[in-house]
């Protein structure tokens, strides 16, 4: 697990950049960018990044530009650019001008490819996928020659020419760099830098046959961006001899370094894409932003704030290596953001009615509560009390155990900001089931204590019966239900099937008619609750964001002693 103590200002990419500017490496600037492929929602891990390269260009002066790395037009959608961009603003971040698109390289990137061409740095191969993949041999054992390697520059750019001309079928011939078979580091045995594939693109639409290979695109990208830092994740450790090949070899605008970091792990979480979008294909999860995703517009939808995001992703840090962070600790991070500005509402999820004998019928009072202990600014509000209430099924025992203190017959409790109450006899319909519980009230002990100076152990949460909303409330756990679900075999296997738990018959005060859609609140003793937008005029619909059980915080008591 990741060590909670963390010093923001020093991580080993601000080391290097710092050193950039004194040796004035890329002329004082820095330049970072964003590189989603819109083929997905983004997710937790990719906030990490988002944070790292937009936080960085703030910090010196510079800028972070968005780019589309758009080169596989069969798995990129509009909808996921549109909610790629809408993440990043709800995170925080603005990119200003600076949003590219690989696809506005594409007739550069041609023209770079037929210069390498022209070098006699690249030829047209006319094996099949499963023949390169042979000639390609293993990490043990070099590679084999292509028989197409020594075609002249003349043939290899006429082939080149025809496959952008639409001549040749898909998948019968590709561009590959003329680097070395023998290379220890298998991307540099004369990778793919081209392909044929007849995909409408969803930004050049038929335009292109041809698509460049990301190994290709992004340094080239970067270059013609001028970035002066292209922070990546680990994976691409072992491309950047190819990055700094393709730099080198050719007449770009400028020589971006690039610098990996170790991706984000979270328990319980899954991070590809790939497995996201299974979820959303089978059905699993309701979609992108399902509540229980670990994509932002999950998150979002859940309940969890932008800064809480965001302090979450400076106090992991970065490294360089991988790691599995615990989810309580992001939990945690919302928790803490949460605290501080979420009003304080009362509500009851699983109810059971309550009838004060001796309150008179048809009165009604108005009780005064606190809208954030934490917040005096936040003010008070009024919440009505009367004779027939609501209180939480679980907060009434008829048989106690030990070191249960709230409700029991003959026990006095408190109700949060009103009467100290009673229980006096239970009501069972005919199959035995606690339906009420009959209680009188201590008048004299309005606002929460005894003019007699006799204690009580419990405060139990509470609405007025008569004016209480009735709401759904849904509840999530983890989607799996073991730590790492990303290294099992099986992901299918893992996952919970009681992720979501629907409550039908809960109520909330009344103050919260017309709570709009994602607005954050802490109901008492329960957790925070968030409004979900299926919520219509008359009936909401909450999201519990998190419970108030913080084990995080909980962890880091027990390791201070
Ligand atoms: P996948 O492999 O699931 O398709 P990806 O990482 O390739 O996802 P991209 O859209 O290419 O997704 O990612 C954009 C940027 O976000 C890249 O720079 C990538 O390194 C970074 N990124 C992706 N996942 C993580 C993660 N878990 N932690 C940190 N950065 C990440
Ligand atoms: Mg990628």
């Amino acid at each position: 697990m990741h060590s909670p103590d963390y010093t923001p200002s020093s991580n080993f990419i601000r080391n290097i950049i710092e050193e950039d500017l004194q040796t004035n490496k890329h002329g004082g600037k820095v330049v970072t960018r964003f590189p989603p492929e819109p083929n997905g929602y983004l997710h937790i891990g990719h906030a990490k990044s988002i944070v790292l390269n937009f936080t960085l260009a703030k910090e010196y002066n510079g800028r972070c530009h968005l780019r589309f790395d758009d080169t596989n037009p069969t798995k990129e959608d509009v909808e996921y650019t549109e909610s790629i961009k809408r993440d990043i603003k709800w995170l925080g971040f603005d990119w200003g001008e600076h949003l590219y698109y690989a696809s506005d390289y594409f007739e550069q990137l041609y023209q770079y490819a037929e210069m390498l061409i022209k070098d006699g740095k690249a030829y047209v191969c006319d094996l099949s996928p499963e023949e390169i993949r042979e000639y390609r041999g293993t990490l043990t054992t070099p590679g084999k020659n292509s028989p197409y390697r020594e075609r002249t520059v003349e043939e290899n750019l006429d082939l080149f020419r025809r496959m952008r001309a639409g001549e040749f079928p898909d998948g019968s011939r590709v561009l590959r760099a003329k680097i070395d078979m023998a290379s220890p580091n298998l991307n540099m045995r004369d990778p793919v830098i081209y392909r044929i594939l007849r995909s409408t693109h969803h930004r050049t639409g038929d335009q292109w046959c041809i698509y460049p290979m990301y190994d290709f695109a992004h340094p080239l990208s970067d270059a013609l961006e001028e970035i002066t830092h292209s922070i990546c994740t680990l994976e691409f450790e072992d491309h950047r001899p190819l990055y700094d090949w393709f730099i080198e070899q050719l007449p770009v605008p400028a020589r971006p370094q690039q610098i990996e970091f170790a991706r984000l792990n979270l328990t319980y979480t899954v991070m590809s894409k790939r497995k996201l979008l299974q979820l959303v294909e089978k059905g699993i999860v309701r979609g992108w932003d399902d509540p229980r995703m670990p994509t932002l517009a999950g998150f979002r939808r859940l309940g969890y704030t932008p800064e809480a995001i965001r302090d979450f992703c400076e106090r992991i840090g970065v490294a360089k290596s991988n790691s599995i962070v615990d989810l309580a600790l992001l939990e945690h991070c919302l928790r803490v953001d949460l605290n501080k500005r979420a009003p304080r509402r009362m509500a009851v999820l699983r109810p059971l009615k309550v009838v004060l004998e001796n309150y008179p019928e048809g009165q009604v009072e108005e009780l005064e509560a606190i809208n954030n202990p934490e917040d005096p600014a936040m003010g008070t509000r009024k919440i009505p009390f009367s004779r027939v209430l609501y209180i939480e099924e679980d907060d009434f025992r008829e048989d106690p155990p030990k070191k249960f203190y709230r409700l029991a017959p003959g026990r006095e409790v408190r109700l949060r900001y009103g009467y100290f109450i009673k229980c006096t006899g239970v009501v069972k319909d005919e199959n035995g089931k606690i339906v009420e519980l009959r209680c009188t009230y201590d008048p004299e002990t309005r606002g929460g204590s005894a003019p007699d100076g006799r204690q009580v152990k419990a405060t139990l949460h509470w609405v007025s019966a008569a004016h209480a909303l009735p709401v759904e409330v849904r509840l999530y756990d983890h989607l799996f239900t073991v730590p790492n679900p990303g290294a099992e075999e099986d992901f299918d296997a893992c996952l919970n099937p009681n992720s979501l738990e629907v409550l039908a018959n809960s109520f909330v005060e009344p103050s919260l008619k017309g709570a709009p859609p994602e607005s954050r609140y802490q109901f008492e003793r329960l957790g925070y609750f968030c409004v979900d937008p299926d919520s219509t005029g008359d009936r909401l619909v909450f999201n519990r964001t998190v419970t108030l059980r913080d084990t995080w915080a909980k962890i880091q008591r027990a390791q201070k002693g």
